[in-house]
């Protein structure tokens, strides 16, 4: 990274504050956390994570928002406009300290061209999910809600684990680089193919995946030895996913499990067409956008016809939210929707209760203070079983990236304890510092994405953007630390619209109320967009915990 930008990027830990309060503190160093090296993908590009998701317009942008959070008062509000910061207004303390809104488009201009049309005139920036939102943890923050996929799958298809199974997939970013620790914590086999050897060497040093090698025979010798011998295992091919399936079909090589998360929502910078190294693909991308675009999107539809084949010849295929199947549709592939997306397949039980990926962070800097939470954790929900064995594994086998952190997740009622919890344990001092306590997106009751959270709706109500506007709009009345609103996550421009909250735990009175009304009104909208779309489970979530929905009906 460029030296001098470098430096912009801090770590600031302990106690001594460089704002005025610990929630603007908390801002400031999440948002350092979201560049830190050890979390980001791209940091000297701002990028954080998912194709070019940035945490901040650029460099200049960047330096007014930590200037105006250094000097932001705890009755002001900071308005981010794709990561742009505009505006400070008096408002009062328990409101957000800041309101962000990344990448939102009118529907009928919501698409790439004009994105990227923008985005060249220094007009606006992809926030992703988390990365314009300031949670973002690094592959920590998806491992669970990938390790629950596959558990889930496991126990529809092989009595709950992936023992003597092998897992196909590609792309092991920011997120996908989640993939091969949460097959292997399902005592499976995962082979998966980057094209981009630092991403693998990466994922090798943070202890999520076990072996690499660059040819395809090893590879499948590898796998198919540990499938065999019931032994759980990881293996990085260094590859392109579009040259390398086809092969694998002409060897007769067919897993027992097939996904895929290159970043194919985002075929400019995205994912890089068959035929191209790295270096070939920057240069084209730079010189001719057209034609590389064209040439991923080829790829993509090769990808997913790749797909398509396996799935015939019995690999169970699953797409993991990343649009390959739309952009594939669009280049012609018409039963690209042949497979289902991982939410419909495997998740969405779990949003009828309001849960989803919630994690906290220790603003301290310090592990043990999230040791300490851990160890309360296993007390207080020890009758969670499926809970206390994640908290258990993740303690043994997640290495931390940045700021020490925690991800499990937790439903409606559950999530409100826990913050009070929290609360309580900075109040006394039992913790170094704040924690912040936040959420993916990609959760029960704040996004609409027909291809991903929202595919495939008992009602129908698969587009409907509503639900994660009303999701921002009441976390702020309860008081989030700070909110966000985009569009185009995890799918892609014109795709998506999801919502974002964090909320800090600094101890005071306040602030147990405010966490007390935000985690309950932010996973009951998990609870309530779902209960609408007519699921029997959330309805009887809602009654049983009484969530007062007008027309729920007795
Ligand atoms: P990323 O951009 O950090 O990583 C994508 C990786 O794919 C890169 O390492 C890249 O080198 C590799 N790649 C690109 N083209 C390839 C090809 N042809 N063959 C092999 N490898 C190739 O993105 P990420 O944060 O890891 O996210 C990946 C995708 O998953 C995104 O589309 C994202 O929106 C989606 N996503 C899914 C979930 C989920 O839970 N399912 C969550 C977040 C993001």
């Amino acid at each position: 990274m460029i030296a001098e930008k470098k430096e912009l990027i801090k770590r600031y830990r302990g106690t001594e504050l460089q704002t005025k309060g610990w929630v603007q503190e908390a801002a400031l160093r999440m948002l350092m956390n979201n560049l830190d090296e050890e979390v980001a993908e791209k940091p000297e590009e701002l990028v954080v994570y998912g194709g070019i998701g940035k945490a901040a317009r650029n460099w200049e942008s960047f330096q007014a928002i930590v200037e105006t959070l250094k000097k932001l008062e705890s009755d002001e509000t900071l308005l981010v406009q794709s990561g742009k910061p505009v505006a400070v207004f008096k408002s009062h303390e328990n409101a957000p300290r800041v309101l962000l809104a990344n990448s939102n488009l009118v529907p009928a201009w919501a698409n790439w061209d004009h994105f990227h049309e923008l985005d060249k005139k220094g007009l606006m920036m992809y926030g992703q999910m988390t990365a314009g939102s300031w949670i973002y943890i690094g592959s920590q923050g998806i491992v669970q809600g990938t390790y629950e996929t596959f558990a889930e799958l496991a126990r529809q298809h092989y009595g709950g684990t992936l023992k003597h199974t092998i897992t196909l997939t590609a792309g092991l970013g920011g997120m996908g680089g989640a993939q091969p620790l949460a097959v292997t914590m399902n005592e499976g086999v995962c082979l998966a193919i980057e094209v981009d050897e630092t991403r693998i060497d990466r994922r090798i040093e943070t202890a999520y995946l076990d072996v690499k090698t660059d040819s395809l025979d090893e590879a499948i010798r590898l796998a198919r030895e540990a499938k065999k011998e019931g032994r759980a295992l990881s293996i990085g091919l260094l590859g392109n996913a579009a040259e390398v399936l086809p092969r694998m079909i002409e060897k007769g090589f067919i897993p027992e499990v097939l996904t895929d998360q290159t970043s194919a929502h985002d075929p400019l910078n995205g994912y890089i067409p068959a035929g191209y190294s790295l270096d070939e693909a920057a240069k084209l991308r730079s010189e001719d956008a057209k034609q590389y675009v064209k040439l991923s999107k080829e790829s993509i539809a090769s990808h997913v016809r790749s797909m398509l084949e396996l799935q015939k010849k019995g690999a169970i295929t699953f797409d993991y939210g990343n649009n390959i199947r739309q952009v594939a549709k669009d280049e012609g592939v018409e039963n690209a929707f042949d497979f289902p997306g991982f939410v419909p397949a495997y998740i969405r039980p779990q949003f009828c209760e309001g849960k989803g990926p919630f994690r906290w962070a220790a603003l301290s800097g310090n592990p043990d203070d999230i040791y300490k939470i851990d160890e309360v954790l296993l007390k207080e929900f020890k009758d969670n079983e499926p809970l206390c064995k994640w908290i258990r594994m993740a303690r043994e086998k997640i290495s931390f990236q940045g700021l020490p952190s925690r991800i499990c997740w937790l439903g409606y009622g559950d999530r409100a304890r826990f913050g009070k919890i929290i609360n309580d344990m900075v109040a006394s001092g039992e913790l170094e510092a704040p924690i912040v306590i936040g959420r993916d997106h990609l959760d029960a009751g704040s996004v609409a994405s027909p291809n991903r959270e929202t595919e495939s709706m008992k009602d129908g109500s698969d587009a409907v953007a509503d639900w994660p506007i009303l999701n921002a709009l009441i976390n702020a009345v309860g008081g989030a630390s700070w909110v966000s609103v985009h569009h185009g996550g995890g799918v892609g421009m014109g795709y998506s619209l999801h919502a974002g909250m964090v909320i800090v735990a600094d101890g005071k009175k306040e602030a147990e109320a405010r966490l007390e009304r935000v985690l309950t009104t932010d996973p009951g909208m998990g609870v309530v967009r779902h209960a609408d779309a007519g699921y029997d489970l959330a309805i009887k979530t809602a009654r049983e915990k009484g969530i007062n929905m007008p027309m729920l009906g007795e």
